[in-house]
């Protein structure tokens, strides 16, 4: 990470007084646990808003945000540092390609993840989606085989667009709480999460509004529907699950070329497949050839062979 560029972070200053006076609290609070450096990884399907969300947290456009989804194969590092507090957000292609989730996609950003601290992850996707499906279990797996399941104890799951008018005059609360459970169910299914586990650590859902049309409260903070100003909401939600008493995520060579983290028992398949073979396959195959050894041949068989003389 040397030749990485850690710059002054800046774009703090543009956030609104009150949302700055909030963020260098929350900033000041993970010093005290001893938290001077924080890193990010964002990940999710293609055009949910990703990079719009790290430019928002950011405060500056950092990565390009695309809406025809032309994003570029690879991830990039943004790092800032202010007050001896270091934030480094990853944002990441999408993982889906034609329906299919990109592994190719998926090996690159382990490779550049190579050597880094995962401290949370910012799994995105948009309020304004009304179904979850296979695709979504899929991302859900890949992202789980990658990092192991205990990446979700460092997850968080972002809805983006959350400046929505619900459909069929559905209230706003109702929608926002089926849209999320049924994004929680599908990630408690691709991370194979038992359900009591589940419960144990539950992943919050956190709302965003990336627009430059998103609302504002008198003080000039970008706020929900509810009120809430999002961006202090977000960074509040971050800080509580970097103390919620899991372990970050380091990502080392074992983790990225080892075997899949939450199958390590299945190193064992192919000794036992040997076992069997030799052991048992082996067997039955000796056996079956004494038999056939042993076996008196039928007349026709004899006659066929010419050996026998009798008259038919
Ligand atoms: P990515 O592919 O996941 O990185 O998505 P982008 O950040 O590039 O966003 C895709 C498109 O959605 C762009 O046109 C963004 O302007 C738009 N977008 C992203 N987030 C929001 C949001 O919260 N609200 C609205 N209205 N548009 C958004
Ligand atoms: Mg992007």
């Amino acid at each position: 990470m040397a030749s990485h560029l850690i710059r002054e972070w800046t774009g703090i200053q543009q956030f609104p007084a009150a949302t700055l006076s909030k963020l260098l609290e929350l900033l000041g609070k993970l010093k005290q646990e001893n938290v001077s450096t924080l890193t990010i990884l964002v990940m999710g399907k293609g055009g949910v808003g990703k990079s719009s969300t790290v430019n928002s947290i950011v405060g500056e456009r950092v990565v390009a945000v695309s809406a025809f989804q032309s994003e570029g194969p690879r991830p990039v590092m943004v790092s800032r540092s202010r007050a001896g507090f270091t934030l480094n957000i990853i944002d990441t292609p999408g993982l889906v390609e034609g329906g299919y989730v990109n592994d190719q996609a998926l090996e690159i950003i382990k490779r550049f993840l190579l050597n880094k601290t995962i401290d949370v992850l910012l799994y995105v996707d948009r309020l304004d989606a009304y179904r979850v499906d296979s695709l979504d279990r899929q991302v859900i797996k890949a992202i789980t085989d990658s990092f192991g399941k205990g990446i979700w104890s460092r997850g968080l799951v972002v809805l983006t667009h959350a400046q929505l008018s619900p459909p069929d005059g559905l209230n706003y609360d109702d929608f926002f709480s089926r849209r999320s459970e049924a994004l929680l169910k599908v990630v408690r299914m691709g991370a194979q999460i038992r359900k009591q586990e589940f419960q144990d650590s539950s992943i919050p859902v956190v709302l965003v509004e990336n627009s430059g049309r998103c609302r504002t409260n008198d003080s000039g903070e970008k706020i929900l529907p509810n009120g809430t100003a999002w961006i202090p909401n977000l960074v509040k939600t971050i800080t509580d699950v970097v103390s919620n008493g899991s372990k970050a995520i380091l990502v080392d060579k074992k983790l990225i070329e080892g075997p899949n983290p939450n199958d390590r028992g299945k190193f064992f398949i192919p000794l036992i497949l040997a076992f069997q073979y030799f052991f048992v396959v082996k067997r039955i195959q000796r056996a079956i050839k004494n038999d056939i050894a042993k076996e008196s041949k039928p007349l026709w068989e004899l006659r066929d062979m010419g050996l026998s003389n009798r008259k038919f």
